[in-house]
């Protein structure tokens, strides 16, 4: 996810504020091509962090619903309708998918922001054309896969075919609703599987929709379905279910041992996790422009609130630069003031929720008591607006053992560790039990080349923070998890490999 690319304030016209009284979310579930209540007409109650009000009534989505949606997947999964449609048919209503997305741009942009209090211009700029992306490139890839003919004797011949694994279950969090679905939606749909996704509760809405588009799309009933839910309720239903081949999990570590755990208590389905980060942003002294390193780090530390999972919270800087770094860094920090995110201009939005708010603050809080030094930030912002904001906040003297070096915390708060020389440097970033993300930093190609080698991470960025595209892989190690979303690779999750050995006359 990249911050570049953003339709300029000027290019926006629309009355965001109108446009968000006029909106009436539908907050029922969609299972087999209809909206429904939930079995037990449950609902729960859907509030804006922008302001605290209330956008919609969200189905409450239990064991029940879970089950006829998993049902009405796996109808549609054996009769055929999608998997069994030519690869270039799925293709074609993929790409009508993805179009109607960006048709719906407005739309979905403003659910997004309303929902989870991201700035509209990046709802708008960022969320639905990526997600519209994800889409089309997953169905424009799919008729361009072979399968294999082994190197086998010639008394036989052994082919080896990929095939849908049948119901995939998805289950995914709040702070990118849109693209974190169709990170798993694209892959999974175009290898001809039937989806039960279940969003976040605290960002339900625009899946709901996405799925609405998917139906006009001309994919079939039953083929994409959302529940929505808590957790405990529709998120444990459906990682228990014994008829999910699959589940595509992207959330917190500690849920992700829970998946772990409902597959080995039920049918032992695939479970690919997709988890939280602490990552390493590390500065050496030579390189050859310390601003751009500076500019990189809030970029990107304090996009989306700080509510990414490669945020790079740890920044690493050698001690003789560390004092220029660190002041430009925190020069950067009125670019990023929290503001109305319904306002074209405003580059920092709300935190998800009040409990959300109340993790950072007491992170912030521990920081303090463990001794860092808060210099700049460190406080709730824009109170009266009734919505949850939070100041970009820079920590200095922090030690790699502090607990705002060590926790995911997943808000605008940067921890600054100072290191001696590139062992140090090596031995902190990797001290961690994450491993989704790392960048280093340095004008010699030896150096860069080295470290890069040596950190462990899914993606390691050199000299730049912010190259994202679909066509790469984006996962963790360690207790990052264990799955790659995006590129060609995403399809080993959703595909099963057959052997098909058949005797040949010679
Ligand atoms: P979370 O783990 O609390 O929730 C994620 C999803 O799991 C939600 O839909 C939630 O309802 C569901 N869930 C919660 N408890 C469950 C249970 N017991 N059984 C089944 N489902 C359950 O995470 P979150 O707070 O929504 O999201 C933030 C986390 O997501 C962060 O740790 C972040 O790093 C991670 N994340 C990772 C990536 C990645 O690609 N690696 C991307 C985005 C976010």
């Amino acid at each position: 996810m990249s911050g570049t690319d953003l339709k300029s304030p000027e290019q926006l016209s629309v009355n965001w504020h109108q446009r968000a009284l006029d909106l009436r979310p539908d907050g029922r579930a969609l299972i087999d091509g209809r909206r429904v209540d939930a079995v037990s007409g449950d609902t729960f109650a859907c509030h804006s962090p922008v302001d605290g009000r209330l956008l919609t009534q969200v189905a409450r989505g239990q064991a029940a619903d879970i089950d006829a949606a998993v049902r009405s997947a796996r109808a549609a999964f054996e009769d055929g309708r999608w998997s069994k449609q030519p690869p270039a048919a799925r293709k074609r209503a993929l790409q009508r998918f993805a179009g109607l997305i960006l048709a719906a741009q407005e739309e979905l942009a403003l659910l997004e922001t309303l929902d989870m209090g991201k700035p509209i211009q990046y709802s708008l700029a960022v969320d639905v054309p990526a997600a519209a992306r994800c889409i089309a490139w997953y169905g424009e890839a799919i008729d361009k896969l072979y399968d294999e003919v082994a190197p086998t004797p010639a008394t036989a011949l052994a082919l080896i075919t990929r095939e849908p694994m049948g119901v995939v279950g998805a289950i995914v969090p709040w702070n990118y609703p849109m693209i974190m679905a169709a990170w798993k939606l694209g892959p999974a749909l175009a290898a001809g599987n039937s989806v039960v996704l279940k969003p976040s509760e605290k960002s339900p809405l625009t899946a709901l929709r996405l799925a609405e588009l998917a139906l006009q799309a001309g994919i079939p009933e039953g083929v994409f379905n959302v529940v929505p839910g808590y957790g405990h309720e529709a998120g444990e239903a459906l990682a228990l279910h014994m008829d999910v081949d699959a589940i595509g999990f992207t959330g917190s570590t500690r849920v992700g041992r829970r998946m772990l755990g409902y597959a080995g208590e039920s049918n032992l389905k695939r479970v690919f996790n997709e988890l939280g980060g602490k990552s390493a942003f590390v500065v050496f002294d030579d390189h050859e422009d310390l601003d751009q390193a500076a500019r990189a780090v809030a970029g990107a530390m304090f996009f989306n609130q700080g509510e990414s999972c490669n945020a790079p919270s740890r920044l690493l800087v050698q001690d003789s630069i560390a004092d220029a770094v660190i002041d430009a860094v925190v020069g950067q920090t009125p670019r990023y003031q929290p503001g109305d995110p319904l306002a074209p201009q405003t580059t920092m939005g709300a935190l998800v929720d009040e409990g959300q708010l109340q993790t950072v603050l007491r992170y912030i809080e521990a920081g303090r008591s463990e001794g860092a030094n808060c210099l700049i930030g460190g406080a709730r912002a824009r109170e009266a607006s009734g919505g949850y904001y939070v100041e970009p906040t820079v920590f200095d003297g922090v030690r790699n053992d502090m607990t705002i070096a060590r926790e995911e915390i997943f808000g605008p708060v940067l921890s600054v560790i100072r290191f001696k020389d590139e062992a140090e440097a090596i031995a902190l970033a990797n001290d961690s039990s994450y491993g989704l993300q790392a960048s280093v930093w340095s004008s010699h190609i030896d150096r860069a080349h080295r470290v890069a080698r040596a950190l462990k991470a899914g993606t390691v960025h050199v000299n730049q923070y912010d190259e994202d595209d679909i066509t790469v892989p984006f996962g963790g190690v360690k207790q990052s998890g264990n799955g790659r979303d995006k590129s060609l690779h995403a399809f080993d999750k959703y595909t099963e490999l057959k052997t098909t050995w058949i005797r040949l006359s010679v």
